[in-house]
């Protein structure tokens, strides 16, 4: 995992996934950031908000992040070691607000961080970072809730809900629902938009609950943003979500 993150989509979004990171990259039962346990002594102190290797990086002036605010808030803190933890977490909320001058002073830090380092950057979009430090830090873009047509939402959700509960004849079997929706490839792909969405809702849900998404939620994920490429590429339509439903219920 990356020592330094732009985290771009809704507010909430990437809130919630800086959330995630932060307590996961400290977590001493778990390697993967992404899921931690929230037992162990650093999950629950990062609960209470007073995590001492946890740090909320913030203007104190002005409407900006500024050098001041990152020298004294993260390069500062960065020449010692963490208190207790194996990380020092910096999450910088609202990092569209860095000015310029805060992000060339950053540079250094990000780029050869001491190993314990970790830095995630929330945002709305990118354009706002430095071409120099977006070279340094991984990009991950979060999307979040978009307006969709209730009958989709509803029959996404019942997907989300039941595919894992199916075996192959019923998965395929599936398809039949799908069959109103094929004639307009716009809303075809509303639909897996909304599939798409569901089982992000799921595992954002876990996530914020401290459990742990199955693997089965995070497959799904790929399997319909696969499906969509192809079908936005003119792939066959029965045969790509066929196959999508197979990997939906866990039988491929
Ligand atoms: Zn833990």
């Amino acid at each position: 995992m990356s020592h330094a993150q732009i985290l771009v989509g809704e507010a909430g979004d990437v809130r919630a996934l800086a959330h995630t990171l932060a307590k996961g990259i400290n977590c001493v039962n778990t390697s993967n950031p992404e899921e931690p346990c929230g037992q162990c002594i650093s999950c629950r102190v990062f609960e209470t908000g007073n995590h001492p290797d946890t740090f909320y990086v913030t203007k104190t002036k002005q409407n900006s992040i500024g050098v001041d605010d990152v020298r004294a808030q993260m390069i500062e803190p960065m020449s010692t070691k963490p208190f207790g933890y194996k990380y020092k977490v910096f999450i910088i909320d609202k990092a569209e607000t860095l000015t310029p001058a805060a992000q060339s002073a950053l540079l250094k830090t990000i780029e050869e961080p001491a190993p314990y380092g970790f830095f995630l950057f929330l945002a709305p979009n990118a354009h706002t970072f430095l071409p120099t430090v977006l070279s340094r830090c991984h990009l991950r873009k979060i999307y979040g809730k978009v307006n969709l047509n209730p009958e989709l939402q509803a029959f996404a959700w019942e997907i989300a809900d039941t595919a894992h509960t199916l075996d192959i004849i019923d998965a395929f079997a599936l398809y039949r629902k799908f069959e109103p929706y094929k004639e307009s490839k716009e809303t075809l792909l509303e639909l897996l938009d909304a599939i798409y969405h569901a089982y992000g809702e799921k595992i954002t849900g876990a996530g914020k609950a401290g459990h742990v998404p199955p693997d089965a939620w995070l497959n799904a994920v790929s399997a319909v943003a696969h499906t969509k490429d192809v079908l936005s590429k003119n792939g066959n339509t029965q045969l790509a979500i066929e196959l999508m439903l197979t990997k939906l219920s866990g039988n491929v």
